[in-house]
């Protein structure tokens, strides 16, 4: 598939039609929030489950408010890290502008500004919100480059963009700000340690909010994932992380360094699950900063529950 432009890709948007978008989180499927038959076909292209709500993506912290009705922290939050990988949950304020199955008939929404040019680009040519969830079939690794994208659900798209690989390589951090209560509903770049910098502690009672999506089985390649391994076992491929731990060709950052981890994350466990390994073995990774959203992929694509 070749690269479209902008202005073809918000033409396929207004056509009802289905476009492959980067992102700096992961490549996107992306519908017209709007148009309840387009965002049918996302679910119907991903096999995801109905009761899953779509995160709404839009060009500008303006766009998100005519969307969601921000109280004080989430305005803060917007504020400190849009454009960026940071999806906040709000009270709907808008509902025809996000159709009721992309919410999965929620009261709230969930809103995004993109960090990547080419994903606000397009939202601004296209100008509307558009719902965007991982271009991956449902339960599968999410891609990270634009081959993956349209390996996994290119022959649904109408156009796809090429926005190179992307920086961070994990879903954006989910955080719900509802009846005065914000919490952590999925961790990502941005880290739980910044939020609670900017606005304090999260609230722990809060994990209750609903995240329909927190499925058990997620993010997962065929090869069974066996986490916090010690060593290869045979017939495994062992994804490292650290100096000298396992083959250099599959470390998920010689140095040690989490950020380089999350983004070689999915791409890893794809490569590794090309090979037909007996099992793809991970080594332990810290849970500090990106290594929380890290082990929570990790816990999910090996089976248990989070
Ligand atoms: P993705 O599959 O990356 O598009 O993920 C979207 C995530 O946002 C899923 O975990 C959803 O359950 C979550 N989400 C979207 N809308 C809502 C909402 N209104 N309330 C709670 N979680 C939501
Ligand atoms: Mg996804």
């Amino acid at each position: 598939m070749t690269s479209a432009s902008d202005a073809q890709a918000a033409d396929a948007l207004r056509a009802g039609r289905l476009v492959i978008l980067p992102t700096e989180t992961v490549y996107g499927l992306a519908a017209d929030a709007s148009n309840a038959a387009a965002v049918a076909s996302i679910f119907e292209a991903k096999g995801r489950p109905r009761f899953n709500p779509l995160i709404a993506h839009v060009a500008d912290a303006m766009q998100a408010e005519a969307l969601a009705v921000f109280d004080d922290r989430a305005r803060r939050l917007a504020e400190a890290f849009w454009p960026g990988p940071l999806t906040l949950v709000a009270p709907v304020r808008d509902t025809r502008a996000v159709c009721d199955l992309a919410r999965a008939g929620l009261e709230s929404i969930a809103v995004r500004v993109p960090g990547h040019a080419r994903a606000r680009a397009v939202i601004s040519a296209f100008g509307g919100a558009v719902v965007a969830p991982s271009a991956n079939r449902s339960g599968r690794p999410s891609p990270t480059t634009f081959a993956d994208a349209v390996e996994e659900t290119g022959s649904s798209a109408a156009a796809a963009i090429d926005g190179g690989p992307c920086a961070v390589g994990v879903e954006s951090t989910v955080v719900s700000v509802l009846n005065g209560r914000v919490a952590l509903l999925r961790p990502g770049a941005v880290t739980r340690q910044e939020i609670e910098a900017l606005i304090g502690p999260l609230d722990t009672a809060g994990e209750g909010h609903r995240s329909p999506g927190r499925l058990t089985l997620h993010y997962a390649p065929d090869a069974p994932v066996r986490i916090e391994a010690r060593e290869r076992q045979h017939g495994e491929i062992l994804l490292g992380f650290g100096p000298g731990v396992g083959d250099p060709r599959w470390s998920l950052s010689p140095s040690g360094d989490v950020r380089e981890a999350a983004a070689k994350l999915f791409r890893l466990l794809r490569e590794a699950d090309r090979e037909r390994p007996a099992g793809i073995a991970v080594s332990h990774i810290p849970n500090d900063g990106l290594g929380e959203a890290i082990n929570d992929r990790l816990r999910r694509a090996a089976g248990f529950v989070g």
